[in-house]
């Protein structure tokens, strides 16, 4: 694990780890996440917490386990939102259902609300307790969950997070661009700002520098548009009048591919 990375001459570092060693490195990607020890370098940026935390939950094997809920949830992801609170779920891949219990809440509730999160039962029925007068299909999304609970609050970076061209290092996935999974965008762009700074790298072999540059430049402004619209989502999404930003904005996609 990196603990620390010092800026040595001639766009090299040196990256310290837990374990004592050290290396000394002329190409450093930062691809540490959200609290990364390599952005500080390149800039002062910190993550703002976003007024909104998540629990996360599964339903597994969902549709022979769980087919009222899966038939609620349909093929893709599902959105009811309501007094400033979500149940948002999507499909995986493997057959499961994802639930996130949203709630417009403080930046200390998953340590403040008392409720721990390991003792599942009784975490779950306090849960629902944030969700009284909600149908009873929606209720059961809570309810009738069989799995971990897994708070997790939402930060991001300022939208349009960038730096000046340090020699030898750049960033890459939420360490650059963390935003909100409203756009549902943040893994996708890691994984291609991975592919392409490979691309980059490869096409300047003699030439980090260069290669580094063309990489900021296409990022740079992709990852404004989309961590605009991650946090224009998560607006709407716990607006007093929603779910009607959602409406809008789920007409505005049909009428786009329509
Ligand atoms: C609730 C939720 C739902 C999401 N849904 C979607 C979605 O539907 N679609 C989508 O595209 N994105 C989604 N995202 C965003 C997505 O999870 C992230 O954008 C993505 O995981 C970022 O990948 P990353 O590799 O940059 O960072 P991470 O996944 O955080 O990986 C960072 C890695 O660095 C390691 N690391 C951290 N610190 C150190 C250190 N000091 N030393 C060594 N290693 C270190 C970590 O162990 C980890 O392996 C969601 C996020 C959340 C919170």
């Amino acid at each position: 694990k990196v603990t620390n990375v010092v800026k040595q001459e001639g766009g090299r570092h040196e990256v310290r780890l837990a374990s004592g060693e050290t290396f000394t490195t002329t190409l450093l990607i930062g691809a540490d996440g959200a609290w990364s020890k390599v952005r500080p370098l390149l800039s002062d940026a910190q993550p703002i917490y976003l007024g909104v935390s998540l629990v996360e939950t599964y339903l597994l094997d969902a549709d022979v386990r769980h087919p009222e809920s899966a038939a609620l949830v349909g093929r893709g992801s599902m959105f009811a939102l309501s007094d400033e609170k979500g149940l948002i779920t999507h499909r995986d891949g493997d057959g499961r259902i994802t639930v996130y219990i949203a709630l417009k809440t403080s930046e200390q509730w998953v340590t403040s609300s008392g409720i721990d999160f390991r003792a599942t039962e009784a975490a779950r029925q306090q849960l629902l307790n944030h969700f009284p007068d909600w149908d009873d299909q929606l209720r059961a999304l809570i309810a009738a969950n069989d799995t971990e609970l897994i708070p997790r609050s939402i930060y991001a970076l300022p939208v349009g997070h960038h730096w000046e061209r340090i020699p030898g290092v750049t960033l890459l996935g939420d360490a650059a661009h963390l935003m909100s999974p409203f756009a549902g965008e943040g893994a996708n762009l890691a994984m291609l700002y991975g592919a392409e700074l490979a691309e980059a790298l490869l096409a300047h072999p003699n030439d980090v520098e260069t290669a580094l540059a063309s990489y900021e430049e296409t990022s740079f402004p992709r990852s404004e548009a989309k961590a605009a619209e991650a946090n224009s989502n998560l607006s709407v999404s716990f607006r007093s009048d929603a779910p009607q930003g959602m409406l809008d904005l789920m007409a505005q996609y049909a009428h786009q591919e329509g």
